[in-house]
């Protein structure tokens, strides 16, 4: 499996300095879950962050040495291994069952939706586990706010690209897409959503988890 869509270095170095909501963080250990690239530069800004934030005023440090030296430890590390149990674990908990019997809400066809919002009070976020069949189609829409997406299972795709297991995508109100699932499996993700989503095709009215 590759994983191609990553956290950039900002969303990392936030996650490393714990100033992110649980469900986003929740997505970045998702994909640490799968991704030794990620896992490395988390541990490394883990070590580095207590220095750096620190002393950044008299060192003069800019992003960019940041950048420079995950460039080093890419090239020379090996990843550390991902935490027993790991994220999916916690998302176990969360829902009281894992991927393969959730309780599915189904408001189309092709789409099935758990809303876990209401586990996550503290951000104003809403947090869905969505699922799209093997082989359908999301309703077309764009965001008012950013969507952080991370596919647990399948793969989907946009006019973006393809995203497969692991993939960790952030979506803003630039995009409207109409995602597809690809593949043989049905496609699950966790997507994190700052604002509600704008339906922009015909299904409009019967998405109501999507758009209260
Ligand atoms: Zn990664």
């Amino acid at each position: 499996m590759m994983i191609r869509h990553h956290p950039d270095l900002h969303r990392l170095l936030e996650f490393s300095a714990g100033n992110l909501g649980d469900a986003e963080a929740l997505c970045i250990r998702l994909h640490l879950d799968l991704c030794g690239e990620c896992r490395n530069r988390v541990d490394a800004l883990d070590s580095l962050g207590a220095v750096v934030m620190e002393r950044q005023p008299e060192l003069g440090l800019s992003p960019s040495v940041f950048e420079r030296v995950l460039e080093r430890i890419d090239a020379d590390r090996a990843a550390p291994p991902a935490s027993a149990g790991g994220a999916t674990g916690v998302l176990t908990r969360i829902l009281g069952t894992d991927l393969s019997s959730v309780p599915w809400k189904q408001s189309l066809k092709n789409v099935g939706v758990v809303d876990l919002t209401s586990r996550f009070p503290a951000q104003g976020h809403r947090v869905l586990l969505l699922k799209l069949a093997a082989g359908g189609t999301a309703p077309a829409h764009t965001h008012r706010g950013e969507e952080i997406t991370v596919v647990l299972q399948g793969a989907f795709a946009d006019q973006q690209g393809v995203f497969h297991q692991g993939d960790f995508v952030v979506l803003d109100c630039q995009d409207n897409h109409r995602p597809v699932a690809v593949g043989q499996e049905d496609c699950i993700t966790l997507s994190v959503l700052s604002a509600p989503l704008r339906l922009t095709g015909r299904f409009t009215r019967l998405l109501n988890p999507f758009i209260r």
